[in-house]
Parts: structure tokens; sequence; C-alpha cells
């Protein structure tokens, strides 16, 4: 679950002249999935008073949790804030990718001489991407309805995390339309998510497992529709998502399972 903590904390960090802006994890291409995504260019907005009102706001948001967005003003290892943008382009497919947030001036290390922390940097937050990295890998059978909705939650996972939940609960209602587990009762009424995982799970009896799994998202799903959902609690959700979607689209899955039921089949070697 590496993953799980990495994209929670995710940010760039800049040097004390923006000369060198490196991400806290290698930041996939949204369009190829290669790695090298290049700064081309960094853009920043002062507006100190603002920016102490922003942080002030930020600080009391029943939104945002991570500390890391709850910028510490008060403290004296932060000394600047603001706003910016970042142009990133992909080095394989050259996409040019957009990012808006916001950064503060840093203060870190430890001089054994003096005792003082020295070295400044700057740390930087994204709020949005033009063209957001895939959070979890897609398997290209995956249902386009699903794709669709989940890349939707993708964009949202950096602004409002209580709507991208919402996003991610819709993909597995859609992912059980894909199963065809009806949505309304014969006399009319609604199903709810829940008992639409249950009837999944009734018909495609040993799916136990991946049954739990959905539920899981479900229960965190609801809770974006109550505002209470954390970054960490929707990339929990994403990680068991990833790995519905890898046991039910993915190509390796899927040659691994026509081994097992030919093998199983002929109660023996397949040749
Ligand atoms: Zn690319």
């Amino acid at each position: 679950m590496d993953n799980v903590d990495t994209w929670e904390k995710f940010h760039f960090e800049a040097d004390s002249d923006w000369g060198k802006i490196t991400p806290s994890k290698p930041l996939p291409c949204p369009k190829c999935s290669d790695l090298r995504i290049e700064m081309q260019q960094a853009d920043f907005i002062r507006d100190p008073d603002a920016e102490w009102r922003r942080a002030e706001r930020i600080q009391n948001s029943p939104y945002i949790e991570d500390l890391e967005d709850k910028i510490e003003f008060e403290s004296d290892l932060t000394w600047d804030f603001g706003e910016c943008i970042l142009r990133l382009k992909c080095g394989k497919c050259s996409l040019s990718i957009f990012c808006i947030g916001r950064y503060r001036g840093h203060r870190q290390g430890y001089d054994s001489l003096y005792g003082e922390v020295f070295q400044d940097s700057f740390l930087l937050y994204p709020r949005f991407f033009s063209t957001p990295p895939n959070i979890i890998d897609l398997p290209k059978k995956t249902p386009q309805e699903v794709t669709n909705y989940l890349f939707n939650s993708f964009e949202l996972y950096w602004c409002d995390t209580a709507s991208c939940a919402n996003k991610i609960r819709i993909s597995i209602e859609l992912l059980l339309d894909y199963y065809k587990i009806p949505r309304t009762k014969p006399t009319g009424g609604k199903i709810a998510l829940h008992n639409r995982i249950e009837d999944y799970l009734k018909n495609k009896a040993g799916k136990k497992r991946l049954s739990q799994r959905l539920l899981a998202i479900k229960w965190i799903g609801n809770e974006g529709s109550h505002l209470d959902t954390t970054r960490r609690s929707v990339i929990e959700a994403y990680k068991l998502l990833e790995d519905v979607l890898v046991k039910t689209f993915g190509e390796k899955e899927k040659k691994l399972k026509e081994i097992e039921d030919g093998i199983n089949a002929n109660k023996g070697s397949r040749n």
C-alpha cells in the first residue's frame, strides 16, 4: 500500500530559485503512462496579505485534513505563501499539462554548529491538473463509462475529496450495470447500492472477496455524501477498486483464469 502514502502527500519541491522542481513521487503521464514528466516552466503569484487570510481559511476548513495543505502559518519554518502555475511536459508523448496549486516557502535542515534550521525551499501542493495523472492503473478492458467517471474522480481528488469519493461510488454503480445487476425492483423502487452488491455476490458465486471490496469502497463513497472524507480514505478506496478492476478486466488475470479453467476442466495438464 505504498501508493496510499505517496499520493496522499503528493507535492513538488522547488529549490530556492525555482530552478529545479521535483515531484515527491514519479508522476505518470496521463496519456502514455511514461514517468518522464518534465518541468517546462513555473510561475508564481504572490499576494502575501491575501495568502495569510487564505491560510487561516484553509486551517479552519473541515474538508481539508492533510497537514501539508493546512499551511503551518504560525510556524517559523514557513515564510512565504502564494499561488503557482507549473507547466509540465511528457518526455515521451509531449503532452503538456498545466498544474495550478499553492506553494509555501519552507525552511529545513540543521546546522550542527549553529543549531539553526537554514535551508530554504518551496513546497508546491497541486489543486488542479489540466489533465490529471491516473492515481490507479485502469486496465484497457475496463468499461468506458466506469473509466470516464474515474477520470473525473482523478480531477476532483486534488480539490474536493468528498466529490471525488462520490464519483468513485458512481463508478461502482456503473460496474454493477456492466454486470447487469438491476438498479430497480420489479415493483419499480430503486435498489440501494448495498443491496446491488449483495445481488452481485448471489449472481457471481465465488466472488465473495470482490463483493467485500466493493462494499468497503461503497462505505467510503457514502462518506463523500456527508462531506467528511479524507484523502487517505479516498486513496484506500482507489487501491481496493484497482484490485477489483485488475482482477476483473486485467489481461494478466484473464490469461491466468484461462490456464486455471483449462487445468480444472482437464483435471490435469492442459496438453
Ligand atoms: Zn506521455
